[in-house]
């Protein structure tokens, strides 16, 4: 396998030429090249918060997709996006009045940026009114909230995925590539570990609130964890323990987890080590196989990432995450085919399944088998 280089992505990608015959195998082509520049997807954010402010870069980037609409809590803030992003007056709402976005025919897509706990609610709004949903991470409060909501979205015939910003990044479809294609052998273990320091957030906020985050550090962190351990390794965990650590912001983090450890174990015998934290800063991936490692850190936040393996540099471009993503989903639904993305609602599913199970191990001190 070649290795691909930043040099001859920016080169091969800027030519337009026999890039496929470069390009890893998890790297498609289609990934990287318009194939429906004559159509954009309109999409609505719902939720006009921090990171749908991010999400507004993103589109503005993408080749696929466009901000068409908003939906918000006050018709004024609806109005200072319009008049910064120039979409039509009709295609603002209210969180009252969303409903009626079923009559916009404007808008192809509803991409719901709120907090976790009200992500069931609004993708069966979305998929009522007929609109494809993209909903953020964590993708609901818990497993049968994810199965609700393919549900429903698979009878209103519209497509449903997660906002995973790594899946189109080029660093992680490398170490993917590396592990899955086992370039050093097998991978036997995993450290991986994500963490912010949000203690100096209000108390208010809901990511400290239970009901409305659904967790703490785990959900809105460790989930980045849990899923280059599943894309780099290709398996589905088979057992888990886990850990709480004390608090050092009990007044803070009431209702949620401040710290959590969890360990991941694969029916191939690898073992994956992760530990995430709302009161520090961490960014790091680590894999060791049969015959080699890969590494990266940063690795699991907005980048640049920067990383290694047993053979020298992991050297690819920077990317705008959110653009990518956003394009990778766009590129199933343009298609019209009906084939979800790699970061459907099934993938999210997955990741919420063992996001119950560390908890449950957590909270019982037991190792916990997942089916
Ligand atoms: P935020 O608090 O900045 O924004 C949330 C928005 O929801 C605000 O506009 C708020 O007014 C609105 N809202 C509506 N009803 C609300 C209610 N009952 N309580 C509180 N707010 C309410 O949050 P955020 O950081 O933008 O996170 C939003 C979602 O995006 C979360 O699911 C989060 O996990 C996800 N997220 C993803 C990434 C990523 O990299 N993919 C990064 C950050 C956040």
């Amino acid at each position: 396998m070649k290795k691909i280089s930043r040099r001859y992505f920016a080169k091969n990608i800027g030519l337009g030429i026999g890039i496929s015959t470069l390009l890893p195998s998890f790297i498609s082509i289609e990934d990287y090249i318009p194939e429906h520049e004559e159509k954009k997807l309109n999409i609505a954010l719902v939720g006009l918060g921090t990171y749908a402010k991010i999400l507004a870069t993103g589109l503005k980037k993408s080749k696929h997709c466009q901000l068409a609409g908003v939906v918000t809590s006050r018709i004024e803030k609806a109005r200072d996006w319009q008049q910064t992003y120039g979409f039509p007056e009709k295609n603002m709402y209210t969180y009252d009045n969303f409903d009626e976005i079923a009559k916009n025919q404007d808008i192809d897509l509803v991409y719901i940026v709120l907090p976790n706990g009200l992500h069931k609610e609004y993708t069966l709004r979305a998929a009522n009114a007929g609109k494809h949903v993209i909903v953020e991470k964590p993708m609901a409060l818990n497993a049968k909230e994810c199965k609700d909501m393919i549900k429903a979205c698979k009878n209103a015939g519209v497509q449903l995925a997660v906002g995973y910003r790594l899946h189109y990044e080029p660093h992680h479809l490398e170490i993917k590539r590396l592990g899955q294609e086992k370039v050093f052998g097998s991978v036997r273990m995993i450290e991986a570990s994500l963490g912010y320091d949000i203690t100096g957030m209000s108390p208010d906020h809901w990511y400290f609130k239970k009901e409305l985050a659904g967790g703490g550090a785990l959900v809105n962190l460790g989930i980045y964890c849990i899923q280059s351990n599943r894309y780099v390794i290709g398996e589905e965990p088979i057992s888990v323990t886990a850990q709480f650590a004390p608090k050092t912001k009990p007044e803070l983090f009431k209702e949620v987890e401040e710290n959590i450890s969890w360990q991941l174990n694969f029916p191939g015998g690898a073992v994956c080590n992760s530990m995430t934290t709302s009161n520090c800063h961490v960014d790091r991936f680590y894999a060791a196989a049969e015959h080699g490692f890969f590494e990266m850190s940063p690795a699991l936040s907005y980048g640049p990432f920067k990383g290694r393996s047993s053979l020298g540099e992991l050297d690819f471009p920077v990317i705008n995450q959110q653009a990518a993503q956003l394009d990778g989903i766009a590129k199933h639904i343009l298609s019209g085919e009906n084939v979800p993305s790699h970061i459907s609602g099934d993938e999210g599913l997955k990741d919420m399944r063992i996001i119950d199970a560390i908890y449950k191990a957590a909270e019982t001190g037991k190792r916990i088998f997942l089916p």
